[in-house]
């Protein structure tokens, strides 16, 4: 529930989620109620026939499971104009974008005030249980968070990232201002017209509170490490910043110049203690304390694909704790991370039962069943999904969200392992994706299989010395046979035989990731490893960003399928070596 308070109350805030997730089952068909409710006579469900009914029994019966594409008539005519109830009771006023990483477009999600409480509720939750753990003062925070641009529909409806309609909203000043430290940055900088200008001056702005910053954080760990990168880069510039007083001239955004200026004084003693500070590190460990020495911790999402940047992050975080922060999409929240001080690594989820209705589809089947099953081809068992209270520890499911925002029985595309309950209610943890992410024939190549690939591949670099940078991949089915293609950008010369080698790993690894046809002796061709330039992987967030996304939700496709063709040409015109695997 959400709080509405000055003064942030985290043990009521507590001591509510836990009585709401005793008592799981029950808040999870009153939260069924209300959504069908507020909402019934809506397009979509009149159309289904619920009639009226409420229950999750009528509604499991009368309303199908649903992806995205099933919406899309209906959240496109919403998005052109037409404010009859279409998904929900009252008028969707604005679009989120999701980040559309696999399929290479955005996609547009109905966003609605309902949805914006139940960001805020997660948020204050999270807190709560944050600062119980790590205690924050009266400090300032640090956070890397930029509003994507918001433009309108062709019906008029405002549309940007789902953080953008959260920031731009203009309860979310008042809510956050009683459960988290003052920003160091203006809104101008927030709001800044580009983002390079943003992050640049987020970083001065921190440097210019340094002894006050008490948390260092963004929405996910890509974008935590990105200004630090970019810091390698520009600290010289940023230390006669500070000494002058005065702001890059390539910084043009007025806004952002006139909000500098209020804050940018001459201060040669702070530019000189930085510059030793950077001087004295060696090869940036531990640059965030160094720069931070009050911050407390990190925080921002870092399981799932933000596994794979854990490492740098660590590298740049020195001793300071990592927070994983909590599990949700631009469809709506999922789950808090209610034990804040475990390793992102072990982070679990505490579903809470309110802010949505959940059901979860069993994923039993593993390749041999299929293979039995289909001879030869593949046949996924679809399973009965199960209510939130009925999952069991240890096993894995797709997870099915009704939100109060017009989606129901929306197959989120992600797999998720219960861990654990927390009460009544489930600790998941995130395991990957759902869909295949690469498949020739009847391969089946998961974002955990390539996850695990690449940490061969990284392992062989770090022995060199060489740090692995980005990745992706592409199923190439334009050669014969067709082939698997992994894209490293590496930091630093590696020799070729290295090369060869981590192209050795990263076939042995998709090899033994149970794939049917290759068991058969047929027709996957031997993994491609192309090693890309420099700063290619910056080329495609670029691309990525100019089609609407936003910074703070980017996240690197993990595989660029062969439609994307404006990131697979990125790709293909900066390769500079390319390696076949010999290991089979
Ligand atoms: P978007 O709506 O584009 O921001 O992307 C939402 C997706 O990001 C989810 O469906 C997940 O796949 C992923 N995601 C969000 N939160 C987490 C988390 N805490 N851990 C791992 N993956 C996450």
């Amino acid at each position: 529930m959400l709080q509405r308070m000055e003064v942030f109350d985290g043990e009521k805030v507590i001591k509510e989620f836990e009585e709401m997730t005793k008592d799981a089952e029950r808040v999870q068909m009153e939260t069924l109620k209300k959504i069908l409710e507020e909402n019934g006579w809506a397009e979509y469900l009149q159309n289904l026939g619920l009639n009226g009914r409420t229950d999750p029994q009528s509604f499991k019966e009368c309303v199908p499971l649903a992806t995205h594409d099933d919406f899309e008539a209906y959240i496109q005519k919403i998005a052109d104009g037409d404010s009859s109830p279409i998904l929900t009771g009252k008028p969707i006023e604005s679009m989120s974008l999701s980040s559309g990483t696999t399929k290479g477009r955005p996609k547009f999600i109905p966003f609605n005030d309902s949805l914006f409480e139940t960001t805020m509720q997660i948020f204050q939750t999270s807190f709560a249980f944050r600062n119980k753990q790590v205690p924050l003062g009266n400090g300032k925070a640090l956070q890397f968070v930029y509003s994507s641009k918001q433009f309108k529909t062709k019906g008029g409806l405002a549309a940007g990232a789902a953080t953008t309609n959260v920031y731009r909203n203009p309860k979310f000043k008042t809510t956050m201002k009683a459960i988290q430290s003052q920003s160091c940055s203006p809104d101008e900088v927030i709001f800044g017209s580009d983002f390079h200008q943003s992050l640049y001056c987020h970083l001065l702005c921190g440097l210019i509170s340094r002894d006050e910053i008490e948390s260092v954080s963004s929405p996910f760990a890509h974008s935590i490490i990105l200004p630090f990168k970019t810091f390698e880069q520009v600290w010289e510039e940023l230390c006669t910043n500070i000494r002058d007083g005065v702001l890059s001239s390539w910084v043009t955004d007025p806004s952002i110049r006139a909000a500098m200026s209020k804050l940018l004084k001459p201060d040669p003693e702070l530019a000189d203690l930085i510059y030793e500070k950077c001087a004295g590190l060696s090869n940036w460990y531990g640059l965030i304390p160094e720069l931070f020495p009050n911050a407390k911790y990190i925080y921002g999402i870092m399981t799932g694909s933000m596994e794979p940047y854990l490492m740098k992050l660590r590298h740049y975080a020195g001793h300071l704790p990592l927070i994983s922060a909590d599990y949700g999409a631009s469809e709506g929240w999922i789950g808090v991370n209610v034990n804040p001080m475990l390793p992102p690594e072990m982070a679990t989820f505490a579903v809470i039962p309110n802010i949505g209705y959940f059901e979860f589809i069993p994923l039993k089947a593993n390749a041999q069943d299929q293979e039995q099953e289909g001879d030869g081809a593949l046949v996924l068992q679809e399973n009965k999904p199960v209510g939130l209270t009925e999952v069991k520890i240890g096993e894995e499911y797709e997870i099915v969200v009704t939100n109060v925002a017009g989606l129901y029985r929306y197959r989120l595309g992600d797999v998720v392992k219960v861990m654990g309950f927390h009460n009544a209610t489930p600790e998941l943890k995130f395991v990957c994706r759902s869909n295949l992410l690469l498949s020739i024939n009847t391969d089946k190549i998961t974002e955990k299989d390539l996850q695990l690939a690449v940490e061969a591949a990284r392992n062989v670099l770090a022995a060199e010395k060489l740090e692995l940078v980005e990745f992706t991949s592409h199923a190439d089915i334009t050669s014969e046979p067709g082939h698997y293609v992994i894209f490293l950008e590496i930091s630093g010369e590696a020799k070729e035989e290295v090369l060869r080698e981590c192209c050795n790993r990263l076939d042995k690894v998709f090899r033994e990731a149970g794939s049917v046809s290759w068991r058969k002796g047929k027709a996957t061709g031997a993994l491609e490893l192309r090693v890309v330039r420099k700063g290619t992987f910056h080329k495609i967030m670029e691309h990525s960003l100019s089609l609407g996304s936003a910074m703070s939700q980017y996240k690197t496709p993990r595989a660029v399928g062969s439609t994307n063709t404006a990131v697979l040409h990125i790709l293909c015109s900066n390769v500079v070596n390319s390696y076949f695997s010999t290991a089979f």
